[in-house]
Parts: structure tokens; C-alpha cells; sequence
């Protein structure tokens, strides 16, 4: 058995969590959207403490979202999985969980609001193309707006692009600081489809957190820079104030790597079978990301004690 998993938040928070949690307005909902495509480890859970944890800190609302809008990645069984895990956890939602593969027709509505405002269009592009028209060094793939004023026939593709004004995108993350993206500079118009058919993550985000009246985003670092991209976005949509955003620290083993899949002294699956209580996964999970200074176990009822003083 594992004593201790090797995962460590490579920074601690920079707000103080009590600290956020002073400033969240009561009543606030938030949510939790794991994505069917692997099972639960210590980095999910870290997240469901913060999420969990704010949450009941501030006396808000919980929404379970299962982010399974990609149908080639998302497995069902996964999808038991994860609703088991967090059951055993002690992580329950205050409504149904929703499923985003159940929801084409709320991104189709959206999409067609969007295309009468004159603001989609569709784009043949292949992934090479993309690649060769991007700009170098800015770290991911920027879309140089080919299809714009080409005229592609709808039929001929299934990607939809939404149309990206020019814009310095400034928010305040609660636990980072104010912050400003240029996504027309990062990432150029947004597929709100995929060559597959699929809605893509960022535009199916983006109209379910409006859709579902979520304010507060918690989520890793890992998804920081596309903050801007999504306020943009849902400012198209009609959102006449933003979510309000916060990143926190990341898991990473001890050679510095992301938790993506998880070994087997990380996988809440794996805790279980090796006989942790769910209260030393939590306790453990909560110590690694800088939340608690000793690894002691820790009841999910009692998440919102992480973030009091
Ligand atoms: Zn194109």
C-alpha cells in the first residue's frame, strides 16, 4: 500500500483560500465537469475540493456536468465511473448531473443565434492548413482566419467558426490577479464544431455555463489562457456579466509531469482497491495541493474548513 502519493501543487496558492472565499457573493453557483475520458486521480479530486469547498464556504450551489460533448473520446463506462468515485468520495451536486452529449440542441440554438448576428461561418480548412498559417512560437495554433470572406459551402463542412473582434479581454481571477488575453491574437475565430461533427470544449462551456446560470468557473492553470476566449464568447452569446474565474495549482509528480492519466498510486480507483477511506484520499489530496498542512484525513462534509480561517 501507498503511504503517501508522490503528486505536490508545485505552487501553493497566491490568494489565500480563506481569503477568496471572503470575497465570493452568497448564493454563488459553481460546478464540477469532469470529462469521460479517464478515470478520477488526485488532480480531480483536488479540484472537486476547491469547487466543493468554495462552494460551501460561501453557501452556493454545486452543479455536476459531464463534459462528454466528444463523442470519440467519452466512454460510458467512464462516466459510471466518475459518478461512483464522487459518490464514494462524499461529493454530491445539489441538482441531476447533466450530460453535454444530451445537449445538441441547446449548442445548435446557440450556434444559429450566433450565425442571424452574422457572426459564423464555415471553414474547410484542414489541420495542415492551420498549421501552416499559424503564427510560430505563440504556443498554440491560431486560427488566421482563411475561411472568413472565402464563402465555404455549409455543406461542404461541418467545422463552424464564430467571428473573434479584436479585443484586450481583462479579468480578475480570484486567486491569481487581473489578468489580459487577446484570444483573436491566440487562437483567432472559435471552432464552435469540429471536423467530426462535435461541439468543441470551448463553445459548449460557454452556452451551458450561461444556460445553467454557473458564476463562478473553478478549474486547474492548465486552462487559464483560455479564459479570455470564453468571456469574449459569452459576451457574444447575450452574457451580460461574466463568470467569475479561478485557477488553481496543478498536481505534478515529482518530476515535474501533469497528472493527465494517472498511475496507480494516483487513481481514486486504485486508492479504493488498495483500502484508503475516502476521507485519506481527500485528506491526502487536500495536503498535496498546499490546502491543508498535514495529509490528515478529511470528511468531504468538511470541505469548506480549507477555506476558513
Ligand atoms: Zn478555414
Amino acid at each position: 500500500m501507498t503511504e503517501r502519493p508522490p503528486a505536490r501543487a508545485v505552487r501553493g496558492p497566491r490568494t489565500a483560500p480563506a481569503a477568496i472565499a471572503r470575497r465570493l457573493p452568497p448564493g454563488l453557483t459553481t460546478r464540477y465537469a469532469p470529462a469521460p475520458t479517464g478515470y478520477l486521480h488526485l488532480g480531480h479530486v483536488v479540484n472537486a475540493l476547491w469547487v466543493w469547498g468554495l462552494a460551501r464556504a460561501a453557501g452556493g450551489r454545486v452543479l455536476l456536468r459531464l463534459e462528454d460533448h466528444d463523442r470519440m473520446r467519452c466512454r460510458a463506462e467512464l462516466a459510471a465511473a466518475i459518478l461512483d468515485d464522487l459518490e464514494w468520495l462524499g461529493f454530491a451536486p445539489d441538482a441531476p448531473p447533466v450530460r453535454q452529449s444530451e445537449r445538441g440542441a441547446l449548442y445548435a440554438a446557440a450556434l444559429d443565434r450566433l450565425a442571424a448576428a452574422g457572426l459564423v461561418y464555415p471553414c474547410a480548412c484542414s489541420r495542415r492548413e492551420i498549421a501552416a498559417g499559424g503564427e510560430p512560437g505563440a504556443g498554440e495554433l491560431r486560427y488566421p482566419g482563411t475561411c472568413r470572406e472565402r464563402g465555404v459551402d455549409p455543406a461542404a463542412t461541418p467545422i463552424r467558426r464564430v467571428r473573434l473582434a479584436a479585443a484586450a479581454i481583462v479579468f480578475d481571477d480570484l486567486r491569481l490577479g487581473a489578468r489580459t488575453q487577446r484570444p483573436s491574437e491566440q487562437c483567432g475565430d472559435l471552432a464552435a464544431r469540429d471536423r467530426d461533427g462535435n461541439w468543441t470544449y470551448q463553445f459548449a462551456v460557454v452556452v451551458d455555463d450561461l444556460a445553467q446560470g454557473v458564476d463562478l468557473v473553478i478549474r486547474g492553470e492548465d486552462l487559464l489562457t483560455s479564459t479570455g476566449r470564453q468571456i469574449q464568447l459569452a459576451a457574444l452569446l447575450g452574457r451580460a456579466a461574466p463568470p467569475r474565474f479561478l485557477h488553481h495549482g496543478l498536481l505534478r509528480r515529482a518530476d515535474g509531469s501533469k497528472l493527465s492519466k494517472a498511475n496507480r498510486d494516483e487513481g481514486v480507483r486504485d486508492l479504493r482497491a488498495d483500502g484508503w477511506s475516502a476521507e485519506r484520499v481527500l485528506g491526502a489530496a487536500a495536503h498535496a495541493a498546499g490546502l491543508q498542512a498535514e495529509p490528515r484525513p478529511l470528511a468531504a462534509a468538511d470541505a469548506a474548513s480549507l477555506f476558513v480561517d
